[in-house]
């Protein structure tokens, strides 16, 4: 191809700009029209086909879309590395994963999970009553483990129990040592020999948001002493032998695989002790943190991981298997909790593009005989602007425009005039923005130049329902446009939702290395839609969002990818009416419905409307509450 021929923006460039490689995890790319895929099962499905597919069946955005295949794939993916580095490494005991339900409650999504964890008897970790319940609702194979952590009382103690009769290996992990007497007790008058385990605190501080779930401080698990006193405790009470697990929880989103390594050494030795002391140990959970690299930077930083899957389970099979051998210890089962790394890909939000603002200048007239000195002064501003002059351009255009908006004050420019500078203003420092981008030394004062002068797009959304980690501790989600990826995306913008709340924006994002302060987008065009996902949202944001101004929940749809490539909904779920929000701050929308009717009579009565009038009102009214909380586009 000669250079002629080579257009200037392929989707090759798009599918790096965006760095689907990154953080794609493989499920994620761009077709040859320019349009991002799902990819599973060798087929290929464009998500803007999901999208027509919704919109022909009125779901509007926002839409959360589930892939099936991709929550199938990572259960999948999770359970053969756990086999295969068993295998290679010569390991004496098997891995059995567990779901832990907080991170993902959604009922679909948990039966999901036990539909396509059957197989490898993929079982729950629960840490409350209606999490058990969600479990054996749900949980069909025998033999699957559920692990109940968290504070148990009475009721959830029998649960489990009975969750031991019904063929379940049900484990309570004594969190507090408050729990052991319960156990003891309930299991004796139900006749049901319990499982128990036991969580411990690990000394080890890891990094990440998280870090507080373990070391000294952590508000969970027993400290060395109060593990004694519970060895004792069951001894005396002959039940040592139900001592089988000994757990830990090191994090969620562990980015650094030394400190996962060096804080399993130290469960390693918890467990050798115990052994010693006469406990039945068969298992050893490690609890979750396998982190998901959301920025693809395959980084110790927060939000990536510096390991793949492979030497995550190869690091914990070797370092188990190392350390037992040498206390010639009989290998125990292997359990994990991974809940963010199973479930985050399967979920993408995807929203239209409502409106955006440009800080572009909008006219700019030639230069008129007798035009404002302030407008000459702006001007010549310009034939300055060079790298070496470029602090003195910007301190000068700041100075006519803070003039000209004085001047205005005071009666001495007219509003034409000041439009007119504020343009010449927005002009200049779009010039000086370019230049930037160039420069090895950008001064301080414009290095935040460019992220100032950025659009912004305003996304049909609510960060706080639907992104709540954006804004509550600074998540990083991959977002990109889902099609039109054969273009270049020339525009450079920020994002900001529905919400009328300043935080409610977005403008940090995943760049090729380090975190970026605009993302580049495409620009409307006149009558087409224009299509953003974020992607890498299945963990952790469905329960936590909020009804921030009274948005609610989003619709949500579910697909399967068939390996013809064809697709199909197989489930699809309509979001909060604006009656459903109201009602859960306790408005009662058939009260609002007949308040509202007298409103409209009185005006009836009182001339301002006619009856005609207040039937229509009354519609308008009814078919509102009955609508979605977001921007709806009328047909
Ligand atoms: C939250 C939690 C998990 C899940 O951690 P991820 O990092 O999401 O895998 C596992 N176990 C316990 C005890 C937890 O509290």
């Amino acid at each position: 191809m000669n250079a002629a021929e080579k257009p200037d923006w392929t989707i090759e460039d798009s599918s790096d700009l965006y760095g689907f490689e990154r953080w794609g995890n493989d499920y994620f790319g761009v077709s040859k029209a320019g349009n991002v895929t799902a990819r599973t099962l060798n087929a290929e499905v464009e998500l803007m086909e999901m999208v027509n597919g919704m919109l022909e069946r009125d779901l509007q955005m926002p839409v959360l879309l589930r892939i099936e295949n991709i929550l199938d794939a990572q259960i999948h993916r999770l359970n053969m590395a756990f086999r295969s580095a068993i295998e290679s490494l010569g390991y004496r005991n098997e891995y059995r994963g567990v779901y832990p339900i907080k991170v993902n409650q959604q009922a679909q999504v948990v039966e999901e999970i036990a539909a396509f964890g059957a197989r490898y008897k993929h079982g729950f970790e629960v840490g409350s009553k209606p999490e058990i319940i969600a479990a054996l609702s749900t949980l069909e194979e025998p033999g699957s483990i559920i692990i109940c952590n968290g504070y148990k009382d009475q009721e959830f103690i029998e649960l489990g129990l009975s969750a031991i009769k019904l063929g379940f290996v049900c484990v309570f992990v004594v969190e507090t040592p408050t729990e052991i007497p319960i156990i003891i007790e309930r299991s004796r008058v139900l006749d049901i020999e319990p499982v128990i385990g036991v969580r411990i605190k690990t000394t080890a501080n890891v990094s990440g948001h998280w870090n507080s779930t373990s070391g000294d401080r952590s508000v969970f698990g027993l400290t060395a002493s109060q593990l004694v006193e519970m060895v004792d405790l069951l001894k005396m009470e002959g039940m040592l032998h139900c001592l089988q697990l000994l757990h830990c929880h090191l994090g969620s989103q562990i980015p650094n695989i030394q400190e996962i390594r060096s804080g399993i050494t130290e469960v390693c030795r918890f467990y050798a002790d115990l052994v010693k002391e006469g406990a039945n140990l068969k298992y050893v959970d490690l609890g979750g943190g396998l982190a998901v690299d959301y920025t693809g930077w395959g980084s110790n930083h927060g939000q990536s991981r510096n390991y793949t899957l492979s030497e995550y389970c190869e690091d914990i099979v070797d370092t188990l298997k190392t350390t037992f051998d040498s206390y010639g210890i009989e290998h125990p089962i292997i359990v994990t909790e991974s809940g963010r790394a199973t479930i985050a890909y399967s979920s993408i939000l995807i929203f239209n593009v409502l409106d955006t603002t440009t800080f572009e200048p909008t006219r700019l007239p030639e230069r008129t005989e007798g035009e404002s000195q302030l407008i000459s002064n702006m001007r010549d501003i310009y034939s300055n602007l060079s790298e070496a002059r470029l602090q003195e351009c910007f301190n000068d255009a700041h100075f006519y425009r803070n003039e000209a908006r004085e001047l205005f004050k005071r009666g001495q420019l007219d509003l034409r005039t000041r439009a007119i500078v504020e343009n010449l203003f927005l002009d200049l420092l779009q010039k000086i923005a370019v230049i930037t981008e160039t420069m090895d030394r950008v001064p301080p004062d414009l290095e935040g130049l460019k992220l100032s002068l950025a659009d912004i797009y305003y996304g049909n959304f609510s960060l706080f329902q639907s992104l709540p980690d954006t804004w509550a501790i600074d998540q990083l989600f991959p977002i990109t446009p889902l099609h039109r990826l054969n273009e270049k995306p020339d525009r450079s913008a920020v994002i900001a939702d529905i919400t009328c709340d300043c935080d409610g924006k977005i403008d940090r994002f995943v760049g090729e290395e380090e975190e970026a302060t605009v993302l580049p987008l495409h620009a409307l065009r006149e009558g087409e839609e224009y299509y953003l996902g974020v992607f890498l949202v299945g963990a952790y944001q469905e329960t936590l969002g909020d009804l921030h101004n009274l948005f609610g929940d989003t619709n949500v749809v579910s697909v399967r990818i068939n390996r013809d490539g064809s697709y199909e909904f197989v489930k699809e779920m309509h979001g909060d009416t604006i009656s459903d929000v109201l009602s859960y701050v306790e408005y009662h929308p058939k009260e609002m419905q007949l308040r509202h009717r007298n409103t409209a009579e009185r005006a009836v009565r009182e001339g301002r409307i006619s009856a005609r009038e207040r039937q229509q009102i009354i519609k308008l009214f009814n078919e509102s509450l009955n609508g979605y909380t977001y921007y709806e586009k009328e047909e």
